[in-house]
């Protein structure tokens, strides 16, 4: 290998681990992470459509799936909180975080009750239960009866609704 042929590979490896060590998304409408009250936010399709990428925008505007496996986090098993990628609201803890099989990250239960809100959702020729952020109302997932203790419950989620903050 040449000197300079080494000197390229070396840069594009250290360009490889920049971009799988992985900077986490952007938040689309950042706001406080714990607000003492839940204030609604609203925005346009087209506001949301400039500042969420397609796979986001996909999910969170427009009821969504990401493919199983697929998704950032479905496999994260580090310590910390998701934050709703439309509007920075913390959602889930890592702590509540457990491993379903589904290649969907999945949680007994959100942060706290409020920040989440369920709605019935019988698309696809299925009864399910839609959960949405509180704030911005970005589609999230879905809620199973089918999870571990304590709650039973299982908050099946795509990781383009999410961005996670380590800590
Ligand atoms: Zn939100």
């Amino acid at each position: 290998m040449t000197r300079r042929a080494f000197t390229a590979s070396l840069a594009s490896l250290f360009a490889c681990s920049r971009s799988s060590a992985g900077t986490e998304p952007a938040v689309a409408f950042p706001g406080e992470a714990d607000p003492a009250a839940i204030v609604k936010v609203a925005h346009t399709a087209e506001e949301w459509r400039a500042r969420l990428d397609g796979e986001a925008f996909d999910v969170l505007r427009e009821q969504g799936t990401e493919w199983a496996f697929s998704g950032r986090y479905w496999n994260n098993h580090d310590k910390g909180r998701f934050l709703c990628r439309g509007c920075g609201l913390a959602l889930y803890e890592s702590a509540d975080k457990f491993d379903s099989g589904t290649g969907w990250p999945s949680f007994t239960r959100p942060t706290k009750p409020d920040r989440v809100r369920e709605l019935r959702d019988v698309s696809h020729g299925m009864v399910r239960v839609e959960v949405r952020c509180a704030r911005c109302d970005g589609h999230l997932g879905h809620v199973f009866d089918d999870g571990p203790p304590p709650t039973l419950q299982r908050h099946c989620i795509n990781s383009a609704s999410l961005v996670f903050l380590a800590g």
